[in-house]
């Protein structure tokens, strides 16, 4: 009976604020707001609340006691909260996603330039090495021509 106390597992209290109005809309088997009502009759369900038909004595033979429909709402209530759960993670993979494709970029933007420097740096060695080839050359140039007068 008190059973459905313990299933409360302490699941995200975030998202308990968002949970569905506290009074259910029972509707009787007329398609019309069941009014919640309380046993007066002396006997063992007396004081217990129960929905019933709205339209009693004429009734169309509804009748639901409240803490049944109780246990309903709570089930409700926690599929709703695990619907925003998976809501939000799907939120939080999507901002992840959209950060890594910005890294990626980032990362690419990077690889762009570093490609470039590397070149820069190339070029710059490529200089050096023909100056230095140009000096050798006329060093080796003057000397056959020293070697020739004499
Ligand atoms: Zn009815």
């Amino acid at each position: 009976m008190a059973s459905h106390q313990s299933h409360s597992d302490g699941s995200s209290s975030r998202t308990r604020s968002l949970s569905f109005a506290q009074a259910p809309l029972v509707k009787c088997f007329h398609e019309e707001e069941a009014p919640l009502r309380v046993v007066r009759f002396n006997g063992p369900t007396v004081g217990k609340r129960f929905y019933g038909c709205a339209h009693w004595p004429r009734t169309c033979g509804f009748f639901k006691w409240a803490e049944e429909v109780d246990e309903i709402v709570e089930l409700q209530q926690k599929m709703f909260e695990k619907d925003v759960t998976i809501a939000e993670l799907q939120m939080e993979n999507d901002m992840l996603k959209r950060t890594n494709e910005r890294l990626e970029d980032d990362l690419a933007d990077l690889a762009i330039e570093n490609t470039e420097t590397k070149e820069i740096i190339g070029s710059a060695r490529a200089d050096r090495k023909w100056v230095a080839f140009l000096v050798f050359s006329w060093v080796f140039f003057s000397f056959i021509l020293l070697l020739n007068k004499q």
